[in-house]
């Protein structure tokens, strides 16, 4: 996972995901969505390229989209809607602190507090 390695390219649209910060695998990831064993099996998308997840961040850096059909988050519960735009709100401006970080930190610290594996804090 050094940040020197060429980023993987987007499911969806076929271009690189450049940066963590663009990207939903790693969304996914720091949210909980996915174990860090599953990283690497798992198909790398930009953020928007999966507006399942990207219509739950609300944030004025990333444009408003919908998921399609019965996915859309204004066809879903209000509670669950909520719950998931805290969620990946979060999620996201981690993916923003994870990016801007000046020194690598342990796989296993990238993840919000709580769907951290372990307890250890990174020193
Ligand atoms: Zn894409």
């Amino acid at each position: 996972m050094a940040r020197c390695e060429q980023g993987y390219l987007c499911d969806v649209c076929g271009d690189e995901v450049e940066n963590i910060s663009d990207s939903d695998l790693y969304l996914r990831f720091v949210t909980g969505q996915i174990a860090s064993g599953d990283l690497l099996a798992a198909p790398e998308r930009h953020l928007l390229c999966n507006p399942f997840n990207a219509q739950f961040i609300d944030t004025d850096a990333v444009p408003r989209v919908y998921a399609s059909g019965d996915f859309d988050r204004r066809q879903l519960d209000d509670e669950y809607v909520q719950q998931q735009s805290q969620l990946l709100t979060r999620g996201w401006q981690r993916l923003q602190e994870l990016a801007a970080l000046e020194q690598p930190i342990p796989l296993a610290d990238y993840p919000l507090p709580e769907f951290r594996s372990h307890g250890r804090s990174s020193d």
